[in-house]
């Protein structure tokens, strides 16, 4: 009856009632897809679909392509749409098919793809060891390249307080004497500004 969408022969309906029978069959039908999906045969069905990557690949580099499953963020209907959650990084995404962008994320549910995977645990992947690093010609940024100071590692901290009692040029400046080689990447990416008040300071 939900899927044909035909109302009762003896009911005359008018258009509106029309599209809100519609709109309520359509949501009574995606609850209960997502209610069936966590079944013993809806995830058995779902496994299916899984394996051959129906759901799409994770768009992380260092995930090589994982299969993903969808997910939802809420379980309620009309909050957001349907994300796909990669078992290999632990995240979610959007959906690479517009179809997919357009459905509700609460008819698959917050539960679905962690309940599968704890069902079928030879069909978890190993977790991603590869990070990604991000360097300026060839040195990793030391952790003030931004100008944070609150991220400098704590090892910096003492040192960069009896070298520079104020003063945020001095501080950068004693951070990345501190720091070695990273930190001379720093202070490069800092830009000369930095270098000039420490001389000032000074
Ligand atoms: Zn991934």
């Amino acid at each position: 009856m939900i899927l044909d969408n035909e109302p009762p022969h003896d009911v005359m309906l008018t258009d509106q009632q029309h599209e809100l029978l519609e709109s309520a069959a359509e949501m009574l039908y995606g609850l209960i897809h997502a209610r069936y999906i966590v079944t013993a045969r809806g995830l058995a069905c779902m496994l299916e679909k899984f394996k051959n990557f129906e759901f799409g690949r994770c768009p992380r580099f260092h995930c090589e392509g994982q299969a993903c499953l969808p997910v939802g963020t809420s379980d309620v209907p009309g909050q957001s749409t349907v994300k796909i959650f990669c078992p290999k990084c632990e995240d979610i995404f959007y959906p690479r098919s517009e179809y997919q962008c357009s459905i509700d994320g609460a008819y698959y549910g917050t539960t679905f793809p962690h309940l599968l995977l704890m069902t079928y645990p030879m069909y978890r992947p190993p977790k991603s060891s590869e990070v990604y690093v991000p360097r300026i010609f060839g040195f990793k940024l030391h952790p003030t390249a931004y100008g944070n100071r609150e991220a400098a590692p704590a090892r910096n901290s003492q040192r960069r307080i009896a070298a520079a009692p104020r003063g945020e040029g001095a501080a950068a400046g004693a951070a990345a004497a501190a720091g070695g080689a990273a930190g001379a990447a720093a202070a490069a990416a800092g830009g000369k500004d930095g270098q000039a008040k420490e001389d000032d300071s000074l």
